[in-house]
């Protein structure tokens, strides 16, 4: 954000607006943790704000402070759409481009008001009034902790803001660990510590809140897992059947992929998972090292994310999906052996 992006917002956030903000479909602890923890901050400032969520979150961020306030565009389609239309100002927050928010693309790319971009992913669209975005950024919540450093208002800062955003840096760099975290990330991890964010519950609460059911999910998803050293490689299927058998609910998959980087020697890894309701398999890449997920998914999987950790689908069948998957390997050996 240069000076006069900042001139601009705080122009902008110096009148009453009426403030709609949104996520990513399918949104995770960063897109939670950064829509909240700005909402927060706008509504101590007296703005009217209204986060619409695409559709549904995973129960294990419905503890955090006002998301019970937060709209499901898919089950609250006439209430979200009232809003999109009222609104004067629109933040747009952990997504590069509108193709990212579902059903609610339309609707965003239809309104004339001025829409702030707030995001790390690579290659972000031109559809922003401002478009905050650096991809060298660990998380959204950094950025929105950024932001509000770069208004002056770091001592607006609560405890239910710091503990947003704290969730979203830990959830976005796998606790800290990821390539992308910075001595300046643990610096604002720090600050938001002493701003009243509950470290240890906030662990507790997303990570050890399992269900018997998605232990037994994850154990179906090792079984299945396949190795392919050749590549450097393994990845997991997960068919309807099989997420049916152990019931699963939003969010139980989450960071399944990352067993396969657990592995000894394997640089990607895979995770491909069917959805009958949307006749879709949901694609989820990680990489250890320099090669790129992002290009990867973008080439061969309509999708997209950083080097490191990137989504995507498929119209094939899961067992079309995996093969036509394991296909392309030969193409990046050479990347993947080096
Ligand atoms: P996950 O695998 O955890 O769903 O997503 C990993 C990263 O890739 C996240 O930054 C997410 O926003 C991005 N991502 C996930 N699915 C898609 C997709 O279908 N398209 C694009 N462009 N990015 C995705
Ligand atoms: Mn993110």
């Amino acid at each position: 954000m240069n000076l006069a992006d900042i001139t601009q917002l705080t122009a902008l956030l110096s009148v009453p607006q009426k403030i709609v903000i949104v996520p990513h479909k399918n949104p995770d602890g960063d897109a939670i943790g950064s829509t909240l923890g700005l909402w927060h901050f706008l509504k101590n400032k007296g703005q009217e704000a209204t986060i619409i969520s695409p559709n549904d979150f995973p129960k294990f961020l419905k503890w955090m402070p006002g998301a019970a306030a937060i709209l499901n565009f898919e089950s609250e389609n006439s209430q979200s759409k009232k809003a999109i239309e009222e609104a004067t100002l629109i933040f747009t927050l952990d997504f590069n481009h509108l193709g990212r928010i579902g059903q609610m693309q339309p609707f965003l790319e239809a309104v004339k008001v001025p829409i702030i971009m707030i995001d790390h992913h690579q290659e972000p669209s031109d559809y922003a009034l401002v478009t905050y975005s650096d991809v060298t950024m660990s998380s959204t919540c950094e950025m929105v902790y950024n932001f509000i450093d770069l208004i002056g208002d770091t001592s607006e800062i609560t405890p239910e803001i710091a503990n947003c955003l704290y969730t979203g840096i830990m959830t976005d760099t796998g606790s800290f660990k990821y390539a992308s975290t910075t001595s300046k990330t643990h610096r604002i991890i720090a600050e938001l510590m002493d701003k009243g964010a509950k470290n240890t519950y906030i662990h507790n609460v997303i990570f050890d809140t399992n269900s018997p059911s998605r232990l037994h999910l994850l154990g179906c998803a090792l079984k299945n897992m396949v190795i392919l050293e050749g590549f450097n490689t393994a990845y997991i299927t997960l068919s309807q059947d099989e997420l049916d058998t152990y019931k699963f609910k939003k969010g139980d998959t989450e960071g399944f992929v990352n067993y396969g980087l657990t592995l000894e020697g394997i640089k990607f890894a895979v995770i491909f998972i069917e959805n009958k309701e949307e006749g879709i398999i949901k694609i989820s890449l990680r990489s250890e090292g320099d090669f790129s997920v992002n290009e990867f998914a973008r080439a061969h999987f309509e999708g997209g994310g950083h080097t490191n950790a990137a989504g995507g689908k498929s119209d094939l069948s899961l067992e079309e999906t995996a093969k036509y998957f394991v296909n392309l390997l030969p193409k990046y050996q050479k990347e993947l052996t080096k």
